[in-house]
């Protein structure tokens, strides 16, 4: 390629970096005339590069351009000014201008052409607003997080406040706003608060009652008026209607979510799960922001201008997503917090429970030594009662039944014999009982143990009747020791009926086990000592124990069971015990 060649090829493509260049560029000769200029300058100025090479532009800007200052470096030091250009068509552009003189001629004096760079400062100004509003927003944010992690607020609180700043007019300035919450199992997206004016009068009221609210978001915070929040009762029934499972993951919340992208929802749009939104919301312009922490997904957060009808712009969806970062780390904060609470609490009524159940065992076992003590002594009693007892039943046999000391030997054969009842209940009580359980068909229990009283019963006067209805159900039980607890319930009712009357013996099938009830037509118990039955040594009988009750209940405890005493509604008293049924019955 000859020189020639070369320098036509570098021209050509100067020529074209020039022309197509969409930065507004115009190169004007020392007369002012067009010598060059860009695509941008063409749309700037509205016509076609052909009508305009060669006119003296000078004119088209207002006021015109002084062409030789441009040009002279003495007179123009900024080679910066703002001017208004004459589009073909239109109102004039406001523009400022940076030139740059230049010489073509080598030989010439100075410069004698300039170089042109005419900026739309409408763009700008823009801009410039753009810009100031990101700071006032990100102001905003800073103090939404010194609010959110400084109040110490309770999960609730955090969740309120997230909303409002979505709203405030010191915040982010949606008209209503609605937070979803994926639930404990992780299965679904469920609406938990809003909110929001319903309609045009509310948001009037609101808007005008949050104007007057205190001018910092964090006092607003602090103080949002419980008269605002009650207009919130219609988006809360709304949002009480949202769930989503989480499963469904091309519908647009989860999908959200799990992109970690905030979405805005413009009328034309048609994703999945959009139209449900819409029927929500009632509304089909709407953002869509997840709340998303490292941990996992916590949420989402639907926000639109139902009332107003502005349009959601980018801006607003770029802190609508940003403020939902800040709310989704402070959401799992308080949620982190309150588990912590909760933890400690539990830890603290284990600690207290753990200090009981020491003194428990303690106190079992200072019971256990007195116990074996206790069956010691009853054993080492039982020797010279069985001699005392001997000997003064002797007495009473050999003495004259009118000597007085007849009646002592007597008193003494009876003492002697509540004596040996005492000790031989007490080693019954004491004694480890060994649990050989088998399954067991009650109703035949009931049946062969009653079968025992019934001549007893037949000399006394009493009626019996059996009224057994447990179904053949079986128990995993001791059968012997089940009987001794149905004598003693059985002999006891004997005992308050002297003079006759009836007794019922009853069995059904109750939740978990199955009830076997005694019940007879005696005095009924007194009702203060109704809580004392079962204790140890209490008896209302001259030549009672006061055991028998007591072993009944240790009985049916060590089978899983309940024992129970009532007056009955007619008279007389019922007593019960409820045995449980085997798992798998
Ligand atoms: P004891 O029979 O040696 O007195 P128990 O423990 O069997 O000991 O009974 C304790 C007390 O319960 C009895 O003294 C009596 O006051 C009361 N009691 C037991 N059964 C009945 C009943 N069927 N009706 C009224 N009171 C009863």
């Amino acid at each position: 390629m000859s020189d020639a060649d070369r320098n036509t090829d570098r021209a050509r493509v100067l020529a074209a970096a020039f022309h197509q260049n969409p930065l507004p560029l115009v190169v004007l000769a020392d007369g002012g005339q067009v010598a060059e200029l860009s695509d941008g300058a063409c749309e700037l100025l509205g016509q076609q590069r052909g009508e305009i090479l060669g006119r003296d532009l000078r004119h088209r800007f207002l006021p015109p351009l002084p062409i030789e200052k441009c040009l002279d470096v003495n007179e123009c030091l900024e080679h910066r000014c703002r001017r208004e250009v004459l589009p073909q068509q239109g109102d004039p552009i406001p523009v400022e201008i940076l030139c740059r003189p230049f010489h073509v001629d080598p030989d010439g004096d100075g410069p004698d052409h300039c170089l042109l760079y005419i900026s739309d400062t409408r763009k700008r100004d823009y801009e410039d607003e753009l810009r100031a509003a990101r700071v006032a927003k990100l102001s905003l944010l800073n103090q939404v997080s010194e609010a959110l992690y400084g109040a110490n607020l309770t999960l609730d609180q955090v969740l309120e406040a997230v909303l409002i700043c979505i709203t405030a007019g010191q915040g982010l300035r949606f008209n209503r706003a609605f937070l979803l919450l994926v639930d404990d199992r992780q299965e679904v997206l469920r609406g938990e608060l809003a909110i929001g004016p319903s309609n045009q009068d509310e948001a009037g009221r609101i808007w005008s009652d949050l104007a007057a609210q205190p001018e910092d978001l964090f006092s607003m915070m602090t103080s949002y008026d419980q008269s605002i929040k009650q207009t919130d009762a219609a988006v809360n029934a709304i949002v009480k209607t949202m769930i989503v499972p989480l499963a469904e993951h091309d519908h647009v919340l989860v999908r959200s979510m799990e992109q970690r992208q905030a979405i805005r929802i413009t009328p034309d749009m048609d994703l999945p799960g959009v139209s449900a939104i819409r029927q929500w919301l009632g509304c089909d312009h709407f953002a869509i922001a997840p709340l998303v922490t490292r941990s996992g997904m916590l949420g989402a957060i639907i926000a639109d201008n139902a009332i107003s009808g502005q349009e959601i712009t980018d801006l607003d969806l770029e802190f609508l997503q940003l403020f939902a970062n800040q709310s989704a780390s402070a959401i799992e904060n308080s949620r982190l917090y309150t588990e912590l609470e909760r933890r400690l609490i539990d830890l603290r009524q284990a600690h207290e429970a753990q200090k009981e159940h020491q003194q428990t065992l303690l106190r079992m076992e200072r019971l256990s030594v007195m116990g074996e003590t206790s069956a010691i002594v009853a054993h080492e009693l039982r020797n010279p009662l069985v001699a005392i007892g001997g000997f003064a039943r002797a007495l009473v046999r050999n003495l004259d039944p009118d000597d007085p000391n007849h009646k002592y030997a007597e008193i003494i054969t009876e003492e002697v014999s509540r004596m040996e009842t005492i000790i031989h209940d007490l080693l019954d009580f004491i004694r480890p009982q060994k649990l050989q359980r088998k399954e067991v068909a009650l109703d035949e229990l009931v049946t062969s143990t009653v079968e025992r009283f019934e001549g007893e019963m037949q000399a006394k006067g009493i009626e019996l009747v059996l009224d057994l209805q447990s179904g053949g159900a079986q128990c995993s039980c001791n059968p012997i020791e089940i009987q001794q607890v149905l004598q003693n319930f059985i002999v006891n009712a004997m005992q308050v009926m002297p003079d006759g009357g009836r007794i019922e013996v009853r069995t059904r099938g109750v939740e978990g086990g199955i009830k076997v009830e005694v019940c007879d037509s005696g005095p009924g118990i007194a009702e203060d000592t109704l809580d004392k039955l079962f204790a140890p040594f209490f008896t209302t009988k001259p030549t009672g124990s006061g055991l028998g009750l007591t072993i009944c209940q240790q009985i049916i405890k060590s089978h899983g069971g309940v024992v129970g005493a009532r007056n009955r509604e007619g008279g007389g008293a019922g007593f019960s015990f409820i045995l449980p049924l085997p798992r798998n019955a």
